[in-house]
């Protein structure tokens, strides 16, 4: 028996839910919980196999307690939002749960992207003998695998490291985000840190441009260096790395309204008063935005997320490219769901799968970098996010 419990019910949540329930003998007991019953009764209704659902705040840590001691699973995926990361990690530890996110905490006042908040329950989950998981989706998640994967096949050292994300699919609106608004706009819109020799290094938000052709015809995209939060485990896990940067593809058209929004204040996360109340202008903006979980049946086109490393192997310098291609009406066909989603849900799967295997389970709290990706790679493979690894003659974004 494995029971799971998956915390949010939003796009990531269901395809998670989709994916864990395509392995029965693996997740042989399946709850959705979120803020919102009827989402996850709504998810629970497009899979052909008995889905628990159940109402609960995230935010509050008794509220948590009280479900997993009546259900007591041995896992908790936690896709709800970054911000209830700690109260989740603390009901894990009261309730004897095995913990899991694909998101790093992020305080509500202040984007951060940082790990810190997190790693300070290390002594904590270690001494409760249990296993905390973090960033166990796309990028944060297969990313630092493909990373650990590179690192342990193909290298002796990794100098140079450059995540590339890049979605070439169009969902047709004039301006849309693909995953929970509020976290991307917070996400796009801080300063950009990069590491090079020993630290970051800080520039503004989309300051630096590249061009970017991505293998398999999926076309030539604009990328924007910025900050993500992989960076800070990676340089601590690969400490050869010299220099390691985060880009992302973004439309014309995105940067554009993202330009206007900022400019009149939209975007902002402090609290303003408006007729008496406080409102979150970003907030606000989101319940203006398409529903990222709704994008689904109207996006077109292919995904292309990779690592490419270069280092050194037997004495000899070598660049290598290690990437997944990701159809976007390919997902929604399986799991009604666009790439971003899916690309995020389906490795949040693979970690839980290899926690609940316990390949990957060790009391503490880890980045998946930091176990072996062998198994994790295989199942990406099998589950539907095939990899290939290519070695480059010359790569230079710098230009
Ligand atoms: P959504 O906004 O679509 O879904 C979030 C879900 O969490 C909603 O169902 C929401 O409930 C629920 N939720 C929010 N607050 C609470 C609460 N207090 N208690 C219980 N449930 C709550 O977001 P996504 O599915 O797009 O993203 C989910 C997570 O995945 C985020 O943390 C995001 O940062 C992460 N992510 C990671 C990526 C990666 O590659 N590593 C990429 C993309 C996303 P309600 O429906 O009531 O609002």
């Amino acid at each position: 028996m494995s029971k799971v419990m998956i915390i949010g019910a939003g796009g990531v949540g269901g395809v998670v839910t989709h994916k864990c329930a395509q392995l029965p003998e693996v997740f042989t007991d399946i709850i959705l919980a979120s803020r919102t019953e009827s989402k996850c009764k709504a998810i629970a209704a497009q899979i052909d196999r008995n889905i628990r659902t159940a109402q609960v705040d995230a935010d509050n840590v008794p509220e948590l307690v009280t479900l997993l001691k009546k259900e007591s699973p041995e896992l908790v995926i936690n896709v709800a939002l970054p911000y209830q990361d700690l109260t989740i990690m603390d009901a894990c530890l009261e309730a004897g749960v095995h913990y899991m996110d694909t998101a790093n905490y992020e305080p509500l006042d202040t984007a951060k992207f940082e790990y810190k908040w997190q790693w300070a329950y290390q002594e904590k989950f270690k001494q409760a003998g249990l296993t905390a998981l973090l960033g166990s989706g796309f990028d944060p998640g297969a990313t630092n695998v493909f990373t650990a994967y590179l690192a342990k096949h193909y290298f002796d050292e990794i100098h140079e490291l450059d995540i590339i994300d890049v979605n070439g699919g169009d969902h047709g609106y004039p301006f849309a985000t693909n995953f929970n608004p509020e976290i991307n706009i917070r996400e796009v819109t801080a300063e950009c840190r990069h590491w090079e020799n020993g630290g970051f290094i800080e520039t503004p938000a989309m300051s630096k441009k590249a061009s970017f052709t991505c293998p398999e015809d999926v076309g030539t995209f604009n990328i924007y260096r910025m900050y993500h939060e992989e960076l800070e485990s990676l340089v601590i896990n690969y400490p050869t790395i010299r220099r390691a940067q985060f880009w992302m593809s973004f439309s014309e058209s995105y940067l554009t309204h993202l330009e206007v929004l900022g400019n009149v204040g939209m975007t902002g996360i402090e609290p303003i008063d408006y007729d008496g109340k406080k409102i979150v202008p970003i907030q606000f903006l989101k319940a203006l935005l398409p529903d990222p979980s709704t994008l689904g049946p109207r996006t077109q086109g292919r995904t292309c997320i990779g690592v490419v490393a270069k280092g050194i192997k037997d004495g000899r310098e070598r660049i290598m490219y290690c990437y997944n291609i990701c159809d976007h009406q390919a997902c929604y066909a399986e799991v009604q769901s666009q790439a971003i989603s899916y690309t995020t849900g389906v490795p949040a799967m693979i970690g839980a799968k290899q926690m609940l295997q316990k390949q990957w389970l060790a009391p503490g709290v880890w980045n998946v970098e930091q176990f072996d990706p062998d198994p994790f790679m295989a199942d990406m493979n099998q589950y539907g996010l095939p990899w290939k690894v290519v070695e480059l003659t010359d790569f230079d974004l710098d230009h």
